[in-house]
């Protein structure tokens, strides 16, 4: 895998721009590599290959076993490059090392899960209730998929897009962030060593304004699938409305932990200081809203406050470092902005709440928690994207799951106690796609993830996603 110069990957070959942009490296705030800005006539070219690929060609008559079988190669490439991958992404989003090699290690196993289920999407044939007529039900790839992702884990986010699409029998332009694209360029890579017929995958960036909106409003895209903040999936739903093109939406989260008095309390403190804090709080299942029984609140406060600032803050590709900057400048000043928002608000500070000590450059902040009052502070209302924490008490678990839902988001959550009746009661209870009980962050590739409310439309993972990519038909015969 070579990085030496980036360049987007369109209709099997890798392309020079006329247009770049820099790349900022976070921890130290300076450009490190330019990026190939796709203009409109290269999302035009790349959409044109992936229905040309669609329709004819050796991607439309490969069989579903083959098809499954390059997914699983590609699988297979992808933990073969993890090393690179991680640094790549490290090095352009300020994730820590840590997090992107273990992230990238079950990358692969979603192209590899989805590789095999690709020869078992069966279609039925349908008992009806004529004697002279038969009916199949045939399952067909929905046609050209628009992938778009943000910044933050996007090899991950790409994967659990592009995994079911391929395996559906679709092709797909993807488009990377214009922040951090570096590991999805370096991924087609892999792609086109993979064996992808030309067409099947391109893989570009640019800028939203341009080439995403080119790219989900395309008459020839019948499928978006997007990651990313809830405005600009808005603005998405607009591009898509004049082709009617099927879309799915992954947005943000303001996730509730719920901490009762009667959990492991050491067990629960780690967790939530993992829920907030790792990715530094740039995780749309970032555990953002901590709800704590309040005969424990001083005490659990106390453990957060400790293990906060025991955290180790510094360079992101050094393997010790526990928490990086934040991704970008205007990350940086949104979060100063609504702390200090906050805390004149009535909010008060536990820890944090500025640059760590000798970090006078790159984006960092602090590991931050802030107590709240109620939930109008902005801190409890609006995703931070960011290593804050905003902490409320509670009395009751009806409070605990009143205060959960009062959000307009559902993302995730997560639950503590060691009562399972309780445990039960909660799950059913909270308006939100995820609840993780006793542990935080999990994830599969055999399990569905979506959002309610704000959080999104649809489901990524599982067996369901696959059938989101295709559209049946159904075939009547005369026997
Ligand atoms: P963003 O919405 O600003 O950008 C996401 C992508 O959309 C980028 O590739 C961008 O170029 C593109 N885009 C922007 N305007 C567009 C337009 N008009 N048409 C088409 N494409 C356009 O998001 P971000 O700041 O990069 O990422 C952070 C957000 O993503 C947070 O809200 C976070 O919660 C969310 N997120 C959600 C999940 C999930 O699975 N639910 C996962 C990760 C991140």
């Amino acid at each position: 895998m070579s990085t030496a110069a980036f360049k987007n990957y369109i209709d099997g070959q890798f392309v020079e721009s006329t247009e770049t942009f820099d790349s900022i490296d976070p921890s130290t705030g300076v450009p490190w590599a330019q990026m190939p800005a796709a203009t409109v006539a290269d999302v035009d070219r790349a959409v044109e290959a992936a229905h040309r690929a669609l329709r004819s060609g050796p991607w439309a008559s490969m069989t579903a076993t083959a098809r499954g079988k390059l997914l699983v190669r590609l699988g297979d490439l992808v933990v073969a490059n993890a090393g690179r991958l991680a640094e790549l992404e490290t090095r352009d989003t300020g994730k820590i090392i840590r997090e992107t090699r273990a992230q990238i290690a079950y990358v692969g196993d979603y192209y590899r899960y989805y590789g095999g289920l690709a020869d078992k999407h069966e279609g039925a044939f349908v008992p009806i209730d004529k004697a002279d007529m038969e009916v199949t039900i045939r399952p067909e790839p929905i046609g050209v998929v628009a992938a778009i992702v943000p910044w933050n884990s996007q090899l991950f986010l790409s994967a659990v897009k592009l995994g079911p699409a391929l395996a559906a029998g679709c092709t797909a332009v993807l488009k990377a962030s214009e922040d951090g694209p570096a590991p999805l360029l370096a991924f087609a890579e892999l792609v086109h060593e993979a064996g992808f017929p030309a067409g099947t995958i391109s893989i570009l960036t640019g800028f939203g304004h341009d080439c995403g909106h080119r790219l989900t409003s395309h008459p020839l895209v019948a499928r978006v699938a997007f990651t990313g903040g809830p405005s600009t999936a808005r603005q998405i739903v607009i591009n898509t409305a004049e082709n009617l093109a099927y879309t799915t939406l992954e947005l943000g989260g303001k996730s509730p932990v719920v901490v009762f008095a009667d959990a492991d309390l050491d067990s629960a403190a780690n967790a939530v200081v993992a829920g907030i804090f790792a990715a530094t709080g740039q995780s749309c299942v970032a555990g953002s809203r901590l709800l704590v029984e309040r005969s424990v609140k001083d005490e659990f406060l106390a453990r957060l406050k400790r293990k906060a600032e025991a955290i180790a803050i510094g360079d992101p590709q050094d393997p010790a470092t526990e928490m990086g900057p934040l991704a970008t400048l205007r990350q940086h000043e949104r979060i100063e902005s609504i702390v200090a928002e906050s805390l004149a608000g009535g909010g008060r500070l536990v820890t944090g709440g500025a640059r760590p000590q000798g970090k006078t450059n790159g984006f960092y902040y602090a590991p931050t928690i802030i107590e709240a009052p109620d939930q109008t502070l902005a801190c409890v209302r609006e995703e931070l994207f960011g290593p804050v924490l905003s902490v409320l008490a509670f009395d009751s678990e009806a409070e605990a799951l009143s205060l959960a839902n009062d959000t307009p988001f559902g993302l995730a959550s997560g639950v503590f106690t060691t009562n399972l009746a309780k445990a039960h009661r909660m799950a059913r209870g909270i308006h939100a796609g995820v609840v993780w009980i006793n542990t935080y962050r999990a994830v599969s590739p055999l399990v569905p993830f979506g959002g309610y409310g704000q959080s999104g439309l649809g489901r990524e993972g599982g067996l369901d996603a696959i059938r989101d990519y295709t559209r049946s038909k159904s075939v009547w015969i005369r026997t």
